[in-house]
């Protein structure tokens, strides 16, 4: 392993720091590093990592103990510790952290990390649902949703039954094997086969869910779904999911987002486009145009002159900006609509126009096509 950082001066934090002191400089910089905010920035990654490693031996006394004494060295030989090799042991170690800082609404623009390490957690489930323009915009107060999914076996409590204490690894779940080696004895842990680690069996069933501890079930969930929240996102309720077998952790309700196209508008990112189409009289001379927004119309004046691919913008009536005061824009790009048929006179009156000076492109001057010619 290559020359390690001291951990103090990874955190920017003194020798005497605090508890406190240090889990907030971890909290800073595990934002300021965090893969999401640093998409496929290698550096970033690193610095996370480091970051991590550094307050997993600080927060806790008996390492940082160590780590004072020994330095580097004596955590590798004393703790077994040696880094996080996986951003997901990072997650589901800090998860506290991550939930407070990032999380904090449950909402985030990628898939949430999993809390699936911890044994017999329920399934986490996925719905969707679908998002309206004014919904984005306004938000939804209140929405009611109903998810199937496995609860607690209302007759045994979803313990599974009468449960009794394993015989292989009397309760611990995990069993040791003991080799001899050249260092002397040493003792290997792996998890019990008996139980699968769980450190009791069911030795009489529950006949209602058969000794899982689930039945099928349903639960209404009332949610809020605030302004600013557009198909890109996810939603995660913690603990909506399925319940957990034998009385374990419940997984977590995954919500997805399906944007329903709008009749007339349509999202770029915060801001909503509407093509507006006018007349060739309409563009020279002028008009008045009744535009649609979430809010409902409203008037804009389209300037005689007004050429086909100008983009008018009507500020703040996009989409909410989540998490912030702030709207999009609403983008009205205009097009001017050339007809394919048109009766003799019309075309009488156009070739008249033909002719006149004001209706002829007006083709580089002099000067700017040497500045052409020149490259400049
Ligand atoms: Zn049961
Ligand atoms: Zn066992």
């Amino acid at each position: 392993m290559s020359q390690k950082r001291d951990y103090y001066e990874i955190l920017g934090v003194s020798r005497t720091a605090t508890k406190e002191e240090i889990k907030k400089a971890y909290r800073r910089l595990a934002l300021k590093y965090h893969p999401d905010r640093n998409p496929g920035d290698k550096v970033a990654e690193e610095k996370f990592k480091e970051a991590a490693e550094a307050y997993e031996v600080l927060s806790d006394d008996e390492k940082r103990r160590i780590y004072d004494q020994f330095g580097h060295n004596g955590l590798q030989g004393n703790t077994g510790f040696s880094g996080f090799s996986d951003l997901n042991d990072i997650f589901s170690a800090f998860s506290d952290i991550f939930e407070e800082a990032f999380f904090g609404g449950g909402y985030s623009g990628r898939s949430r990390r999993s809390r699936s390490s911890h044994r017999n957690r329920g399934k986490d489930l996925q719905i969707t649902i679908k998002l309206t323009l004014e919904d984005m915009v306004n938000g939804v107060q209140g929405k009611k949703i109903k998810v199937k999914k496995k609860v607690k076996c209302p007759e045994c409590g979803g313990s599974g039954g009468e449960r009794e204490t394993c015989p292989t690894c009397h309760g611990s779940g995990q069993v040791y094997r003991t080799m001899q080696s050249f260092f002397g004895t040493i003792h290997q842990a792996s998890t019990c086969p008996t139980c699968n680690g769980q450190g009791y069996i069911v030795s009489k069933p529950c006949p209602v869910c058969n000794g899982t501890g689930l039945v099928d079930g349903e639960e209404v969930i009332t949610i809020d779904i605030p302004p600013g929240v557009t198909g890109e996102m996810q939603m995660t309720l913690r603990g909506k999911g399925n319940a957990g077998p034998h009385g374990g952790l419940s997984g977590d309700l995954i919500i997805n987002f399906k944007e329903q196209p709008h009749s007339q508008l349509r999202r770029e990112g915060v801001n909503l486009v509407y093509d507006l189409d006018i007349s060739i009289p309409e563009a020279v001379l002028g008009t008045t145009k009744e535009i649609p927004t979430v809010e409902g119309t409203v008037k804009i004046k389209i300037a005689p002159g007004t050429e086909s691919g100008k983009i008018l913008r009507l500020r703040g009536k996009g989409i909410p900006v989540y998490g912030e005061d702030r709207r999009g824009d609403l983008l009205i790009k205009v097009r001017v609509f050339i007809p394919k048929n048109i009766s003799k006179k019309e075309a009488e009156i156009l070739r008249r126009l033909q002719d006149s000076e004001n209706f002829k492109p007006k083709g580089k001057g002099f000067f700017s096509k040497l500045k052409d010619n020149l490259g400049l």
